[in-house]
């Protein structure tokens, strides 16, 4: 569904990204993990497209977004043929980033009326649904001044979902949120991995990891230290720096 090959990125002189390769089979989940600074943001940026890197391809659905076909040779994508082929991705940022003059539901609808050309009527009947999904259709009326952490990025989470994405990016969505604002977030994204949601999640959360990851990716240093299923992972990591890694998490 989303496959990546040999990406490579340097900002200046610093190597952020060596020769990764990463696929993502429908309805799976993958984890990435790492230090700050370790490249995950970078990376999820270079799948979808967000940011150029030197080297490599992303091919989504099959479709080539990217610099370089499979026998290397350069490619230029057109920016219509980006937004094209990376339509079915839907991103969650840490910060949620919502239009602070626009109510919850407004923010979830104006991309369906704006790009995809429903009605108010139609659009508020797919934007109500959507906050339903996340367990807010009694704020639909909120602005974001009035909501919490939490609540905004479900309003995030239901705008990126309102598109219909096949595949859901997620960086830290819930880094910037009080302790006790987490779970609710999570508790949404384990809805949609349970209903068959594809995603790749950069995250802190190593119990969320654990029990919700089909896949993790420990990231060091731009580059793949390990990667499988979170059980051999997290309980026998080959690394010694993912030993260290996960010691300061226990
Ligand atoms: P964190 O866990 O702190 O979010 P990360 O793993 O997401 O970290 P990235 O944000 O991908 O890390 O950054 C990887 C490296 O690239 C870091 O050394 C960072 O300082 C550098 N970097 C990121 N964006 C830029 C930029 N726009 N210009 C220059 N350097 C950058
Ligand atoms: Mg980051």
């Amino acid at each position: 569904m989303v496959e990546a090959h040999g990406i490579s990125k340097q900002f200046g002189d610093l190597e952020v990204l060596t020769d990764i390769d990463f696929s993502l089979a429908p309805s799976e989940v993958v984890c990435v993990i790492g230090p700050s600074g370790s490249g995950k943001s970078t990376l999820l940026r270079c799948l979808a497209f967000l940011e150029p890197y030197d080297h490599g391809s992303v091919y989504i659905d099959g479709q080539l977004l990217g610099y370089e076909d499979r026998n290397g040779k350069r490619v230029r994508t057109s920016e219509k043929r980006v937004d094209d082929v990376r339509a079915p991705v839907g991103m969650v940022f840490q910060h949620f980033h919502l239009w602070p003059h626009r109510t919850a539901l407004e923010n979830v609808t104006e991309a369906l009326r704006l790009v995809n050309g429903l009605s108010r009527q139609e659009a508020d009947t797919e934007g109500m649904a959507m906050l339903e999904q996340v367990g807010l259709s009694d704020r639909a009326g909120h602005f974001p001044e009035s909501l919490s952490g939490g609540q905004k990025q479900r309003v995030a989470i239901a705008r990126a979902l309102a598109m219909k994405p096949r595949v859901m990016f997620f960086d830290e969505p819930t880094s910037a949120l009080d302790p006790e604002l987490v779970g609710e977030v999570l508790d949404v994204m384990k809805k949609l991995a349970a209903d068959g949601m594809t995603m790749v999640i950069v995250t802190h959360e190593m119990g969320f990891a654990a029990n919700v990851a089909n896949r993790v990716i420990f990231m060091d240093q731009g580059r793949v230290v390990e990667s499988g299923p979170p059980a051999t992972l997290f309980r026998q990591p080959k690394s010694e720096r993912l030993q260290q890694f996960l010691n300061t998490w226990r």
